[in-house]
This record gives structure tokens, C-alpha cells and sequence, in this order.
């Protein structure tokens, strides 16, 4: 086929502006309805057959069918069908639930489709605002260096790459790990699985990341940590960073960082601290002393999409020290040089703070949110979550079938079945099989996972939607299914 004329003027945007805002508002409508209707519907159901067949065995459509035709096939087969993390009664691992207004910023942003490389424009401003004010929400100073990533794994692995850069004792941008002492990295046992992805992506090898063992309290033992780093340098080894965990995945434990920050200006250790969902708790005045001691991090990453309940993706990680940060990614090719006047004003700062060259606005959902609701609003929902935490701990330790394994810390609820006369295996299989009937019968999501080798099922309440009447509901379900539940 030839190409087109030079004047065919092709163009995605609406032939019929007036029929697409129809459509528009629609899905405006829509997605808003279907939101506040969601105390009304099942966290979860599983996908009919023909819908995973529609959407999965569908050939590539090279013709138009409409925006229109498009979007009813959105309504029907797709927006149904979630893992459920929006709805009130949804606990599983530790996800966020999204708001309406991210989920308008996130469509003003996309609208706007502003380039984050940097350059001068307000979007800039509004990130560096957000940084600025993410860093004073966490205690950390306020000249601190930022960045907003897609994720707590993404800002965490970044990190890392800073404290190599900071603490490796040879230029590793040049060098990288050619011929040189191992670089460890030192972690508990309950570390979010990030970290061996990170020293795994940065060839430094798994056998790089020591996992240090923890006490009764699931926090890192600090003894096992000193031992660890002297026998690693006495064996050759170059400790370069000790990773502190505000919140652990699994139990919401969180190490003694002040004793971390501690250790680590002792030894000079880069002291960087995974905050994921655990280092919201500083908004809190009567949880703050929590996590104290994560103000003093070289650098500390968090999600702003777990336990700040905006929609995906929003993360951020924070460097004390901004020179060490910029130094880690800074490369400027002669096409992206600072020319201090015109559109490239001021560079492109946030590419100097990390591997990506074009990102979104995800700032926008930040900033309206923080400005729109107000911190407190954040800090009364993040107390909520703690105290319906606590409070389903000692309803469940009412219970007669039910152990609960781990102390609550902070807003994570494990419980496994006991029952006179079984074997751990046995009461393992019954822990699953409820925890399987309550996701299926559509009453809630929690999530499962192990402790001490045996079964728990594991509630964490990150959810702004959930109400106490929620977790009636599932107090129900849990007694009335494992009275029913016979063991094999
Ligand atoms: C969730 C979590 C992560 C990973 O964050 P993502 O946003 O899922 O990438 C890292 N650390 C901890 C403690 C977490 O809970």
C-alpha cells in the first residue's frame, strides 16, 4: 500500500467530539457508580468461562469497532472481574483500595500527559511541592532528594542502587562488580522479597543479601547483625547497607530502628529503611514511636498506594543526601543538556533521580489528594485501621477454635484453626479451607500465608472503606464455616 497523501490529516482524536464527551460522561458516571455501590457486591467472583474466553481468545482487531462497542465489553467481561482490593471487606496481602478523586487525578493526568523527565513546567513544580511535603510527613529534612516511583519494590531496589553508589569504595558506574570484594547487604528474615530481587537485578547475587534471624517480637536480632557484619568483613567481605523494615509484610513488626541508625553510623553503613505501608504509622501521634528511628535513614522508601489508599501506582523513596543520589543516575546526553532558558529550563531533575527518562504525572493524585482531604483525614482512617485491627485480635481470642500467632504491632491480624485431638497438618488443611470458603462464598478477602511452618490466614486492614459492621460479617462466616469444617 502506498503511504497516505501528506494532506490526509488522519488523527486520533474524536470525529465526533459531541458523541465521545457522551461517552465520556458515561464512563465517568459509570466508574463513579460502581464505586459507591460496592458495599452491595461480592469482594470477589470468579470469571465465567466464556468471559475467559472472550477476553483472552479474541484475534487482533485491525478494524475499528467503536469506542463505544469497546467500552460495553469494558462493563461487562472487565470491570466486573478484580481481584476485589477496592471493595470494604477486601484484607488480602496488603493492597490499597484507590479514590475516587486519585482515580479523577489519575484522568487529568493522563489528559494532560505531561512529561516528568523534568523540564519548566507547573507538573514539576507539583512533584518537587509533593516531595518536599512527603519528606516533612516522614521526618525526614525537607532538603531531602525524592522521587515518586511506581511502586514499594521499584523505590526500594532504587534506593539500594544509592547505597551502592554511596557505599561501595570504588567508582561501581565505571567499574561495576568487576573483581571486587563481595558487597553485602544485611536484612531479617521477614524482608519483603524485593530485596533479594534488587542484589539479584544488580549482579551482586543473592548470597549477597544476609538474612539476619529475629526474636519472638519478629524484629531483627541485633546481635545476630553485629556477629554477621564482623565475620562477613572478617571473611573479605564489604558490608555496605543494613535494611530496616517499618512494617513487615507478614506480622507488621518493626525492627528497633533508633538501634539500626545506631549501628549503622557506627560500622558507616548506608541505614535505608523499607517503610512500605509500616511508615505511614508516623502520621499517627500515639503510633509515631513505632517507627521512630526512621527519620534518621540514609534513605527510606514507602508506598503511597497501600496505606495512603490512593489508586496504582504511587510510591516514593526519600536520599537524605541529594548529591549521593544524583550521582547514582545523573547522565546527560548533549540532546537533554540544561540550556537555563526555553522548555529544557532546569533540566530534567527527576531523570537524574532514577533509571526512567519519560514518566507520567503521578504527582497530581498526591498533591489534590493531600490538599482535598488534608493529612488528618489520612491519619484518622491509618488509627481506624489499627484500632479494628486490635479489636478483631481479641474477638478472634474469644474464640475458642481460633490461635492467634502473632502479636498485632500495627494493623496485620494472623490466626490459624486449632483443634483438640489434630495433627498441625490437619489443622493446617482446615485453616486453608476456610480461609478458601470465606473468599469463595464472597464474604471477604483475606489472604493466607505461613508462620512457623504451619497455615495462617492473615487479615490487614488497610482498607478506608471497611467498617466495623464488615468485620461482624466476617466473624460470622469464620465460626459459622469452621464449625461445619470436618477433617480429613
Ligand atoms: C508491599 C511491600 C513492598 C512492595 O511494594 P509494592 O508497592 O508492592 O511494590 C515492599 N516492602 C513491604 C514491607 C511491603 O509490604
Amino acid at each position: 500500500m502506498p503511504l497516505p497523501r501528506h494532506d490526509a490529516d488522519a488523527s486520533l482524536d474524536p470525529q465526533d467530539w459531541d458523541a465521545f464527551r457522551a461517552l465520556a460522561h458515561r464512563m465517568v458516571d459509570d466508574s463513579l457508580a460502581f464505586i459507591r455501590d460496592l458495599p452491595d457486591t461480592r469482594p470477589w467472583q470468579p470469571i465465567p468461562g466464556e468471559v475467559r474466553a472472550s477476553l483472552t481468545g479474541e484475534p487482533l482487531p485491525m478494524a475499528a469497532q467503536s469506542p463505544e462497542v469497546a467500552y460495553e465489553q469494558f462493563v461487562r467481561e472487565i470491570l466486573p472481574f478484580t481481584n476485589g482490593n477496592r471493595h470494604p471487606r477486601f484484607w488480602g496481602w496488603i493492597q490499597g483500595n484507590g479514590t475516587p478523586l486519585g482515580m479523577m487525578a489519575d484522568m487529568l493526568a493522563a489528559g494532560m500527559n505531561a512529561h516528568l523527565a523534568g523540564l519548566d513546567q507547573s507538573p514539576k513544580l507539583v512533584e518537587l511541592q509533593v516531595i518536599t511535603w512527603l519528606a516533612e510527613l516522614m521526618g525526614m529534612p525537607t532538603t531531602s532528594s525524592g522521587l515518586l516511583v511506581s511502586g514499594g519494590s521499584m523505590a526500594n531496589i532504587l534506593s539500594l542502587a544509592v547505597a551502592r553508589h554511596a557505599k561501595a569504595g570504588f567508582d561501581v558506574r565505571t567499574e561495576g562488580l568487576h573483581a571486587q570484594p563481595r558487597l553485602t547487604v544485611y536484612a531479617s528474615v521477614e524482608v519483603h522479597s524485593w530485596a533479594q530481587k534488587g542484589v539479584e537485578l544488580f549482579g551482586m547475587g543473592s548470597a549477597s543479601l544476609r538474612k539476619i534471624p529475629v526474636g519472638a517480637d519478629m524484629r531483627m536480632d541485633l546481635s545476630a547483625l553485629r556477629a554477621t557484619i564482623a565475620a562477613d568483613r572478617a571473611a573479605g567481605m564489604r558490608p555496605i547497607c543494613v535494611i530496616g523494615t517499618a512494617g513487615t509484610v507478614n506480622s507488621g513488626a518493626t525492627d528497633d530502628l533508633n538501634a539500626l541508625a545506631d549501628l549503622c553510623a557506627a560500622e558507616s553503613l548506608w541505614f535505608h529503611v523499607d517503610g512500605a505501608f509500616g511508615a505511614l504509622a508516623r502520621l499517627s501521634p500515639e503510633l509515631a514511636p513505632m517507627v521512630h528511628g526512621m527519620e534518621r535513614a540514609d534513605s527510606l522508601a514507602f508506598d503511597l498506594h497501600k496505606w495512603m489508599y490512593l489508586p496504582y501506582e504511587i510510591a516514593c523513596f526519600l536520599v537524605r543526601d541529594p548529591e549521593v543520589h544524583r550521582a547514582t543516575f545523573a547522565l546527560t546526553p548533549s540532546y537533554l543538556r540544561d540550556e537555563g532558558r526555553g522548555v529544557i529550563a532546569g533540566g530534567i531533575p527527576f531523570a537524574d533521580r532514577g533509571p526512567e527518562l519519560t514518566r507520567g504525572f503521578k504527582a497530581l493524585k498526591v498533591w489534590m489528594s493531600l490538599k482535598a482531604h488534608g493529612v488528618d483525614a489520612f491519619t484518622q482512617l491509618i488509627e481506624q485501621n489499627v484500632a479494628q485491627a486490635r479489636e478483631l485480635e481479641r474477638r478472634l481470642r474469644l474464640m475458642p477454635e481460633v490461635e492467634v500467632v502473632t502479636p498485632v504491632t500495627l494493623n496485620i491480624v494472623c490466626f490459624r484453626l486449632v483443634r483438640p485431638g489434630l495433627t498441625g497438618e490437619q489443622e493446617d488443611a482446615l485453616t486453608k479451607e476456610l480461609l478458601l470458603r470465606i473468599q469463595e462464598e464472597g464474604t471477604a478477602v483475606p489472604s493466607g500465608s505461613q508462620f512457623d511452618g504451619r497455615y495462617i490466614i492473615r487479615v490487614a486492614c488497610s482498607n478506608h472503606r471497611a467498617k466495623w459492621e464488615d468485620f461482624e460479617l466476617f466473624l460470622r462466616a469464620v465460626s459459622r464455616i469452621s464449625g461445619s469444617l470436618v477433617p480429613h
